[in-house]
């Protein structure tokens, strides 16, 4: 049997380009890092915050990391972020669906609002669900056994206390994926998605209005396992797994990398 770029190199993404949507944060950010140490060709990162993505790529080096501008609530954007991607760099290997916006305002059942869920599930997911329609079509017509990674939440597979709109736009991520890893397995294509339980990033420390430290902190009553704090790290390592061959026979999973919910803990 050939041996893959990625077994000769020893570095698993080795040749392969990659999209992180909502790489200039956060676990897109790490995830970037990530991708290009194992040997991507091309990570993409497509974010609405310019300079912060535009900060990452050239951190990293142009060569092997760039940005485009793609709002993912908006259909051309996505169009046009999968198709420059192929004019530029000739394929699309992977795909982390991964931004993703965080509840408004503690949004209980009793008090809720349509416009701001509306809003929450634009972005999460409708937004995601472009992603996905977009990179799959590229693949299919590439005949590219791609990976597609969603990244969903611990939020998606529990109720939660608060942030109802955030809870039903991820369980909304990991049905999509669902959906998805069965249309697409005729053509090889995998789709998985990561649940991460809640760890310290822009968007928590928005979301709570502290610090990492504090975030962290309070994000600890979410877990069982103790004497390990959940970082991007973590995060990413999932979504490279998930991303490379070495899950070659994995689709349709959603990989939580949660150290055992706690049902209950009531911090979302
Ligand atoms: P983050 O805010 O650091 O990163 C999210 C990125 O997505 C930002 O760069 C933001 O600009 C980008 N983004 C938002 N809306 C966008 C849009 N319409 N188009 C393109 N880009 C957009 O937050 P994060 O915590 O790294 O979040 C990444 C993903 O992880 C999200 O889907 C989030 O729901 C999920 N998640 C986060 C946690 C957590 O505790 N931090 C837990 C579970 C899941």
């Amino acid at each position: 049997m050939a041996e893959s770029s990625s077994t000769k190199s020893g570095l698993r993404l080795a040749g392969k380009v990659a999209i992180v949507t909502g790489g200039a944060s956060g676990i897109g950010k790490e995830t970037t890092h990530v991708f290009v140490k194992q040997g991507a060709r091309m990570v993409v990162i497509a974010d609405i915050q310019d300079e912060l993505g535009i900060q990452v790529a050239e951190s990293i080096g142009t060569d092997k990391c760039t940005f485009i501008h793609c709002d993912i609530r908006i259909e051309d954007d996505v169009k046009n972020l999968v198709q420059s991607t192929i004019n530029t760099y000739g394929q699309i290997d992977i795909m982390h669906c991964n931004a993703g916006i965080g509840s408004t305002t503690d949004q209980t059942l009793l008090e809720f609002d349509v416009s701001q869920a509306n809003g929450v599930f634009a972005t999460n997911a409708i937004g995601t669900a472009l992603c996905v329609k977009y990179a799959a079509r590229a693949m299919v017509e590439a005949k590219v056994r791609g990976s597609i990674v969603c990244t969903a939440s611990i939020a998606g597979s529990y109720g939660t206390g608060r942030a109802t709109d955030y809870s039903m736009s991820k369980h909304a991520v990991i049905g999509l994926m669902r959906s998805a890893s069965v249309q697409l397995a005729k053509y090889g294509i995998r789709v998985n998605s990561v649940s991460p339980n809640g760890l310290a990033t822009p968007l928590t420390e928005k979301m709570l209005g502290a610090d990492a430290k504090t975030v962290e902190e309070v994000f600890s009553k979410n877990s069982m396992l103790k004497g390990v704090v959940l970082r991007t790290k973590n995060v990413a390592d999932a979504v490279l797994f998930l991303a490379s061959n070495e899950s070659d026979f994995v689709t349709g999973l959603d990989l939580r990398v949660d150290g055992n919910f706690v049902t209950g803990a009531e911090v979302m």
